[in-house]
């Protein structure tokens, strides 16, 4: 099954909208704030409002931040509870009682997922879920499931799995947050494999800074959020960009690592994960593809101790290629002594630069 697993709403944000038009209400209604709680326009696809909220004030920043936090966490129990599921339908549908417990020496579910960045800076998922069947005589052996399971009723245990999972947010503003999946949940059968693994392999390359314009590739410090807002980064991702600087100490919050996951907007998980069992192991496919390179660039250069041997150096030039380029550059080294300057004198400003070898691993 190719399975498609959204964040649910946070408030208004504008959109394509099903028959072309945003948010159409011809009451024209507006919020507490005075904001328009509607919008009738029909934006095109590369309309720099599509994914803003139509009242930053409405707009749960705060849930939105903290369900990104929770987001493994719910992936996690959505594939403990997918076997519940069919301990509860398979009684539903064939009459016979199966325990988690049989049915976890009868059946194997194994999944591949990314994650997508919507337009509104949240994360889905989409996952390829499979299901096996397990010989007790050669368990590493793939064999087909019991003639009891099929597809629909794989779809309908993905789905109410999906819909009861819930994780128990922290609580630093007062408000009692519960994290769910989103009501779109999107189950169909895999027709097309290629298409399919195509789909994934696109969104496995993908970081929030390729789909949401002005976000950081990595993790940054609190001078970057000006370096966004010169970019033109939309106020929509830097609000969210500066809840998780919020609420990085803030109660309940303080190990959830916001403050290094500004650039992911509280997102702590990688970009594309899978089961063990799914297929060869991603560290195995990174040697691979390691090794491909080398042997691309130079031959065959690794050596006895696998280093990598460069055989030639040339000098290209000197200097920046255009105008433009050698203007940022001096800002950059302006904003970096600034920057250098408050360290020295406020050193509670702790700055990270760590290389985020599984992502960059993935994307390469
Ligand atoms: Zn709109
Ligand atoms: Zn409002």
């Amino acid at each position: 099954m190719f399975v498609t697993l959204t964040a649910p709403s946070f408030g208004r944000v504008h959109t394509l909208g099903r028959d072309g038009t945003c948010r159409p209400r011809s009451s024209r209604p507006v919020c507490e704030h005075g904001m328009a709680a509607y919008c009738n326009a029909r934006h095109s696809s590369d309309d720099k409002r599509l994914g803003n909220a139509l009242c930053v004030e409405c707009y749960d920043c705060t849930g939105h931040v903290l369900w990104h936090t929770a987001a493994p966490e719910l992936w996690r129990r959505f594939t403990i509870e997918l076997l519940r599921s069919f301990s509860r339908l398979s009684l539903e549908r064939t009459g016979v009682h199966r325990t988690v417990r049989a049915l976890r020496e009868e059946l194997r579910a194994s999944y591949v997922k990314v994650a997508e960045w919507q337009r509104r800076g949240a994360v889905h998922f989409h996952a390829v879920v499979r299901l096996d069947g397990i010989d007790p005589d050669d368990p590493e052996t793939v064999t087909a499931p019991p003639a009891w399971v099929d597809a629909d009723l794989l779809a309908a245990c993905v789905r109410d799995a999906a819909s009861r999972v819930r994780v128990a947010l922290p609580v630093p503003d007062g408000v009692e947050r519960i994290a769910r999946w989103g009501g779109q949940i999107d189950v169909r059968p895999i027709t097309d494999p290629r298409r399919t693994a195509a789909y994934v392999a696109k969104y496995a390359t993908k970081t929030a800074s390729d789909v949401l314009p002005g976000l950081p590739v990595r993790r940054f410090d609190t001078f970057a959020l000006d370096r966004m807002r010169k970019r033109g980064t939309s106020w929509h991702l830097l609000m969210l960009a500066g809840t998780c600087l919020r609420l990085a100490d803030a109660e309940g919050c303080e190990d959830l690592r916001l403050a290094e996951r500004v650039h992911t907007l509280g997102f702590p998980g990688h970009f594309a994960t899978k089961s063990r069992r799914y297929s060869v192991t991603l560290g195995a496919l990174r040697a691979v593809r390691r090794a491909w390179r080398a042997a691309q660039r130079t031959g065959d250069v690794w050596g006895q101790d696998g280093a990598v041997v460069v055989g030639d150096w040339r000098l290209v030039g000197v200097g920046h290629a255009k105008p433009g380029d050698a203007l940022l550059a001096e800002q950059l080294a302006r904003e970096e002594a600034v920057y250098r300057e408050a360290v020295k004198y406020h050193d509670v400003v702790q700055v990270r630069v760590v290389d985020d070898g599984e992502a960059a691993g993935v994307a390469a």
